[in-house]
């Protein structure tokens, strides 16, 4: 039972920690059972991940991103939230301690932390690159880049210098879908923004380890992406690695050199911290290994949902992707399993519905691929992306917003969202 007074004691305790996709699945299903939710979360809003590239480059603003946490639960009246950071997790005492709020003991435990940002130990990386994984890092690039122009507008010989130049890190789909976005806002807005810049003054790198990128994907649709990247004038540099980041050059282990003074992280992910002072031996990428119930084994009261479990799909027998949708289902699983639980009835085990790889590359521009190998690309798979993208958004409202924003700027090409506000 928990420590806390904010639950009655009488009934089992739910802990569930990130309120990310994993997590508010698992709060939101157990809206009809006989126990206590407690959701923690170091922030007090839920962050849409897919669209924070759109945020970076202007087309969305912080509000269609990041949504409320509090707001999701306002006709659940078995569950509490807090704004804490998890400092740490004892499996075997059940309980968790946080900043400020005092320590919580529970019955069933649902870790939602998701991942964080892996520089994989690259000489400056964690000081000066532009990781693009939370909201803050959305902003944070926005800014730059915005800051860049304006700096270059006023003082041209940092044009020379390569002040408007991006180095995006990763042929992945936060890279690729950040290079695109990059060079459709330099091109289509900041151009005209700034009439006195030169045409040729910003060049925008994407530079991938392997020899091509979106190595997740077929061969078809890496060859459309990268042609669509090329068109947009991204210039691709694969098999190649960034050795060193400073703030104004980005050396590759090939030897060359970028004059770039913004370079952006989309390379790696590894789980989340905390999952080191487990105890437990971790899958590849740092991440937590479950059963069919999504429960590790040697602490069956203990679910790990979302981007910090390695999931076996039970069709394929592979591990499944870091993606919107598997946190979605995989949280919403742990949260029906635990109601069963409660309930003394038995629960299922977890099957994953695909809803496809996807990622879009520009304007009219996206791909998708199921787990069955069937494919799609342009106009149709950034239909796809959208639908399946609205789908995942937390309530009618972000998906208006969204709607709105998406159609506003298809129609008029604007990014009104391309300001700086300095606080
Ligand atoms: C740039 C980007 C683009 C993406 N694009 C797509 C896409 O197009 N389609 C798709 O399906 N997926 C996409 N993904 C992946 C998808 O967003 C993730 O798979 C999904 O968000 C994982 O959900 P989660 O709940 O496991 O983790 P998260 O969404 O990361 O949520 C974890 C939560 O835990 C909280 N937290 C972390 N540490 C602590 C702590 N110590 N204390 C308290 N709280 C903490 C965080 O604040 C966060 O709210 C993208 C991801 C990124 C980064």
């Amino acid at each position: 039972m928990s420590d806390r007074t904010d639950t009655n004691g009488a009934r089992p305790v739910v802990l569930v920690l990130g309120g990310g996709f994993a997590g508010i699945g698992a709060a939101q299903h157990l809206g009809k059972s006989d126990v206590d939710v407690v959701l923690v979360d170091k922030n007090d809003y839920h962050t849409f991940q897919p669209l924070l590239y759109q945020v970076a480059t202007g087309l969305l603003e912080q509000p269609a991103v990041g949504h409320p946490v509090r707001d999701l639960f306002h006709d659940q009246d078995n569950v509490r939230i807090h704004k804490d950071r998890v400092t740490a997790i004892d499996l075997g005492a059940r309980k968790v301690e946080f900043g400020k709020l005092g320590p919580i003991v529970y019955d069933y435990l649902v870790l939602g932390l998701g991942a964080e940002v892996n520089f994989f130990g690259v000489d400056g990386a964690a000081e000066h690159a532009f990781p693009l994984y939370t909201l803050p890092d959305a902003v944070r690039l926005k800014n730059q880049v915005l800051r860049m122009w304006e700096a270059a507008d006023k003082e041209p010989d940092l044009i020379d210098d390569g002040a408007l130049n991006v180095v995006v890190v990763g042929g992945g789909p936060t890279g690729v879908e950040t290079a695109g976005a990059l060079t459709e806002l330099y091109n289509g807005l900041l151009r005209k923004d700034y009439p006195d810049v030169p045409e040729d003054a910003a060049r925008v790198f994407l530079v991938e380890a392997s020899p091509e990128i979106f190595s997740m994907f077929k061969p078809e649709l890496r060859a459309y992406a990268l042609e669509a990247l090329t068109e947009r004038g991204v210039e691709v540099l694969t098999g190649d690695v960034v050795a060193s980041v400073s703030p104004l050059r980005v050396r590759l282990k090939s030897g060359k050199e970028l004059r770039a003074h913004t370079l952006v992280w989309g390379a790696g992910l590894q789980g989340n911290a905390l999952v080191q002072s487990l105890g437990l031996e971790l899958e590849r990428g740092n991440r937590i290994a479950v059963d069919e119930q999504l429960r590790i084994p040697s602490h069956p009261e203990v679910f790990a949902v979302g981007d910090i479990a390695a999931i076996t799909d039970a069709k394929t027998g592979q591990v499944l992707p870091q993606l919107g949708s598997v946190a979605l289902q995989s949280g919403e699983h742990a949260g029906e399993t635990i109601a069963a639980l409660a309930a003394g009835k038995d629960p299922k085990p977890f099957k994953y519905r695909d809803k496809g790889t996807m990622a879009t590359i520009g304007r009219g521009s996206a791909v998708v691929q199921m787990l069955g190998g069937k494919t799609m690309k342009g106009r149709k798979a950034q239909v796809a992306w959208g639908a399946v993208h609205l789908a995942l958004l937390p309530t009618n409202q972000n998906r208006a917003k969204a709607v709105v924003d998406w159609a506003g700027a298809g129609l008029t090409h604007q990014r009104s969202a391309r300001i700086t506000v300095e606080t």
